[in-house]
């Protein structure tokens, strides 16, 4: 393909795209092909010989669109929202344009610096405490990652080296300090909340580390209380372990509850404070934190002066297409103690003056993707207040749709909600006790079921303290209140066939 060639391929490619989006809402919202689908559909081998573009083109809506589940729809209620914008795929664009793996600064100075810029934009906007910034008192500073897992997997990594470089300082001898690392080691306990996404369990087990799960109950909202937070850290030293770091979230993935971030400082201060096995907190808000745009939510960072590092998927709810997550941290060296490497072909004069940032020490991959690009971009399409008017857009909808869920106590049940908007329900049930939780479980499934295979609106479903209920989160860009109205109707619709 040459460039003529690229730019009628990619003309038609935009009116391709362009056409999908103004007609997305036609399109059945989740797939429903059999497994095994696309094999049946494609040749045994690869080409030998190129194709015209014009072909690729025909079997991209012939034979991949039906095996797509259109996430851009205003029917996508399920898990959380992936943003799109048009803005974003312009970044996309001149991102893979421009392709380096800018793993250092030298590497396209642009790439580093226009990150470390737009995440110094950020962390005002969000309204985090000036010791995240690049340019603020504690050598903080924010990184682009690709997904929250990548987040709480590296920052894992950056405490637990934290932690025992800490314990062991008063230790001359090298040796000797090795071994009383891979010693302590073993004895490190990572913790979360029971509502903590799998992401933390998960980086434990890539740090080789234990994760244990603070317990969470109904009558708290589901939140990580600092006095459950006690309990736990109290009880794993008694047997001889030791906790260095919590997931603490801002919006659970079932419920979208907060945990309660002042009593986790107050608690922290008390039994674990800095230099006397201090434990290093992250704050999870990979889909929630995108509130903290609105100055009404920025009350939830009160804390977070106290704690050690941050995250957000702009990827989830501001517009920024996949993937971008943004990650800031209180002190930057943390990352670099743990993850720095110097090899003799990454020498160079501007890393050795210590006068720029190499991002690559700041995470697990060595190349990286020019993603502020696309933020940058949608920072400046939209403007904060944009950006604002986008997350209040969709917390009044989901505001509109849990009235309407509370006009008919007869059919449905709300189990928490609308927390940044998104609504926990179930269908109401007749029984008591043990026996109802069990029928109103079947028939909420029963429901869940029902609306699912019909195809006109994708949700997830969830339990939370043994409940079965339905997710309700109307945050993709192109959803308006005719839409949420709709979805209602098919719940309600649904729910008095089923409760017939
Ligand atoms: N944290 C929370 C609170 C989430 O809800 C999710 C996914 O929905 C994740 C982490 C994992 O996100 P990612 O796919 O970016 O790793």
């Amino acid at each position: 393909m040459d460039s003529k060639q690229f730019r009628e391929a990619a003309i038609s490619s935009i009116d391709d795209i362009v056409k999908y989006y103004d007609t997305i809402e036609e399109r059945r919202v989740v797939s429903n092909v059999e497994p095994g689908y696309l094999r049946k559909l494609l040749p045994e081998e690869a080409p030998q010989n190129g194709e015209a573009w014009a072909d690729i083109q025909k079997d991209l809506e012939a034979k991949i669109v039906p095996g797509l589940t259109h996430w851009q729809s205003p029917n996508f209620l399920a898990w959380f929202p992936s943003s799109s914008s048009f803005p974003a795929m312009l970044g996309e664009m001149y991102s893979t344009a421009f392709t380096g793996a800018a793993f250092n600064w030298i590497c396209s100075p642009a790439v580093t610096e226009l990150e470390t810029i737009v995440l110094d934009w950020l962390a005002k906007a969000f309204g985090l405490p000036p010791c995240y910034l690049s340019t603020g008192p504690t050598n903080g500073g924010g990184v682009i990652h690709g997904t929250a897992s990548e987040a709480i997997a590296t920052v894992l990594v950056a405490a637990r080296d934290k932690y025992l470089r800490e314990a062991t300082s008063h230790i001359a001898d090298e040796e000797e300090r090795e071994d009383a690392i891979a010693i302590r080691r073993s004895k490190l306990v990572a913790l979360g909340s029971a509502a903590t996404h799998s992401a933390t369990k998960k980086a434990a087990q890539i740090a080789g580390v234990r994760f244990r799960a603070v317990p969470v109950h109904a009558e708290d909202g589901y939140r990580m209380m600092g006095s459950e937070l006690g309990r736990v850290v109290r009880e794993l030293r008694a047997k001889g372990l030791e906790p260095f770091y919590l997931t603490a979230t801002l919006g659970t993935t079932d419920t979208c509850a907060v945990d309660d971030m002042d009593g986790i400082a107050s608690v922290l201060a008390e039994l674990a404070p800095p230099g006397k096995g201090e434990i290093w907190v992250h704050v999870d808000a990979a889909y929630a934190g995108a509130a903290l745009i609105c100055p009404e939510y920025q009350h939830l960072a009160r804390q977070f002066d106290k704690f050690h590092s941050y995250n957000t998927n702009l990827h989830k709810w501001l517009l920024v297409n996949f993937d971008c997550s943004t990650v800031w941290v209180r002190d930057r060296r943390h990352l670099t103690d743990a993850l720095s490497v110097s090899l003799a072909i990454l020498k160079n004069q501007h890393t050795d003056s210590g006068l720029v940032t190499d991002y690559r020490d700041w995470q697990i991959p060595f190349g990286r993707r020019f993603r502020s690009l696309k933020v940058w971009f949608v920072v400046r399409s939209y403007g904060i207040e944009g950006l604002r008017k986008h997350v209040r857009k969709h917390i009044g909808l989901a505001e509109t749709f849990a009235a309407l869920v509370k006009s008919r106590p007869d059919l449905f049940e709300i189990v928490t909600g609308p927390r940044f908007a998104l609504t926990v329900f179930k269908v109401k049930g007749k029984g008591e006790g043990e026996s109802k939780l069990e029928e109103v479980n079947g028939l909420t499934k029963a429901l869940y079921d029902r609306v699912v295979e019909e195809g006109r609106i994708f949700l997830s479903s969830t339990v939370v303290g043994g409940v079965f209920a339905i997710r309700h989160n109307p945050a993709t860009p192109l959803v308006e209140e005719h839409h949420v109205q709709k979805h209602f109707q098919i719940l309600a619709e649904a729910a008095e066939k089923v409760l017939l």
